[in-house]
């Protein structure tokens, strides 16, 4: 048929074929296609009714993997609003920022997060939305609000064109940037993951990775409901569940980063089990290790696996692995997605030959038309389209696309993604250091750890414990230095600027 326009239209065209079929299913509750929809339309209701959002309004939402997710993301998109997931690790001032810059009207949060919310309300209360514009989820200006009876929303026009999320990512700059991901970005991915991965109705995933991420939001979430798939989910990873859904649930289509993975062959049940039932296993967020690889071939015996490479700013993937890939391909992260166009450019930006290394420049219906209320970050990210990836990487003559490194100054802590200049800029705040540089250590499971190198005051007390207190009252725990190393000075080239590499490379 043809291709839906919105996001509404993804869950309308599934809730027609399969209306009593389970769409998610998580701890607390499963909930039906036309429960999904029947539900997600009284809470887009209330929220216009309660606080007139409004086709444009942006609700910020601090929510894990609980059926409410999916219940305020067609709601949202019901309404036209631009839903702002946010990540449940952040402290109160990194999601102070990101309210304040996208200018929330309606907030919605868990309880376990309410305590962030009130320490905005005492630092900005100009920021956050007046008290009946907040549900707290198990909480006292509560949820349930939104799901009393309401009379349903008169249609809103939404355009292919129009925002559906703002998805907030960590940048080089230091403050974060909020890509704007489109009706027709989330589309072409969903289009993306189908075409290539030959998904069906049958297929079942597990979702372990957050909801509030783009691959767990698109990749998974979307597109269970895209293809009249089942979507269940897990609010806390732990290894041993994780294993024990998959078998009692028979998941056929499991999707995670690299680490998950590494994390599972330590347990006996992964060992003792077989896993002939799974027919897909896709990886992605971080590049996987050859040894990874081998063991998912031995485990799921059955299954196509598809290594997935994207970001946010491509609504999840710019390269797939296609089913019946050759071996050959070894660890490649597949062709580029259909309909986008990948080039490789060299530091003067001209495109790369083929087999040589350099940016990668993605281009494509899934890609970002901009940050939110962010013309600097606009200006440097995009040429001609292109956004810059910021990833280091090169194609073979067949177009199979390989990423060897990094240009970004980022690290990738188990697809955790921690952007140096912040920690940095976090460690110079603390009164005793002088100087630091923070950098990604390679490790066997977490694929990389953050490291800090400081330079203080000799005469002063700054030791680890302290610093790490520092860092963790205002940015997340993942971000927080696990390695340190004093230093005296912090190596620089002759122009002043701190040699990374070196740093990487010192053996204590
Ligand atoms: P999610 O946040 O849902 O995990 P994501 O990893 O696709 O999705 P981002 O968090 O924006 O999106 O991070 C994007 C970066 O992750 C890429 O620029 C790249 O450095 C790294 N990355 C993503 N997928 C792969 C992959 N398959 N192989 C190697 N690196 C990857």
């Amino acid at each position: 048929g043809e291709r839906p326009k919105t996001i509404g239209e993804v869950l309308q065209n599934s809730l027609e074929k399969f209306p009593d079929k389970a769409a998610v299913v998580t701890e607390e509750r499963a909930l039906t296609y036309s429960e999904l929809d029947a539900r997600s339309t009284v809470i887009a209701a209330n929220l216009q009714k309660h606080c007139s959002v409004e086709k444009g309004d942006r609700v910020a939402v601090i929510v894990g993997n609980r059926y409410h997710f999916p219940l305020i993301v067609f709601a949202c998109v019901k309404l036209g609003a631009i839903m702002v997931p946010i990540n449940v690790k952040l402290t109160a001032d990194e999601i102070g920022y990101i309210i304040g810059h996208s200018d929330v009207k309606a907030l919605i949060s868990e309880a376990d997060h309410f305590y962030k919310i009130e320490a905005i309300q005492e630092q900005q209360p100009q920021i956050i939305p007046t008290e009946d514009h907040i549900f707290i989820i198990d909480g006292v200006n509560t949820f349930e609000t939104l799901l009393q009876p309401s009379n349903p929303t008169t249609k809103v026009d939404i355009d292919e064109l129009d925002p559906a999320f703002i998805l907030y990512t960590s940048g080089t700059t230091g403050r974060p940037k909020g890509a704007v991901l489109s009706h027709i970005n989330v589309i072409h991915s969903l289009i993306n993951f189908q075409l290539t991965f030959q998904t069906t109705p049958d297929l079942k995933t597990l979702i372990a990775v957050p909801m509030f991420h783009v691959t767990g939001l698109v990749g998974q979430l979307l597109h269970m409901i895209y293809i009249g798939g089942t979507a269940y989910s897990m609010e806390r990873y732990q290894n041993k569940i994780y294993i024990e859904y998959i078998l009692t649930y028979k998941i056929n289509f499991v999707f995670n980063v690299p680490t998950i993975f590494i994390m599972m062959a330590t347990e006996e049940e992964f060992k003792n089990n077989s896993f002939d039932f799974v027919t897909k296993v896709a990886f992605g967020g971080a590049p996987i290790y050859q040894q990874t690889f081998n063991m998912l071939k031995e485990v799921f015996p059955n299954a196509e696996l598809h290594n997935a490479y994207g970001s946010t700013e491509t609504t999840s993937p710019a390269t797939l692995m296609p089913v019946s890939y050759s071996e050959s391909k070894g660890t490649s992260v597949g062709p580029a997605v259909p309909v986008a166009d990948i080039k490789i450019v060299n530091q003067n930006g001209e495109e790369c030959p083929i087999g040589e290394i350099g940016e990668l420049y993605i281009k494509g219906p899934m890609v970002i038309k901009e940050y939110w209320r962010n013309p600097e970050a606009n200006e440097t990210s995009f040429t001609d389209g292109y956004w810059h990836s910021g990833d280091m990487g090169y194609v073979d003559e067949d177009g199979y696309f390989y990423i060897c490194d990094r240009k970004k100054d980022m690290i990738n802590r188990a697809g955790e993604k921690v952007f140096s200049i912040e920690v940095e800029d976090m460690l110079k705040k603390h009164e005793y250091i002088k100087e630091a540089a923070v950098v990604g250590i390679p490790d066997p499971l977490y694929g990389e750890r953050v490291k800090a190198f400081v330079v203080i005051d000799h005469f002063t007390e700054a030791d680890v414990p302290s610093i790490k207190e520092h860092c963790l009252k205002h940015l997340a725990k993942f971000k927080v230095p696990e390695l340190y190393e004093f230093l005296d000075e912090l190596p620089r080239n002759a122009s002043g600027k701190i040699l990374k590499y070196t740093l990487k490379n010192r053996r204590n």
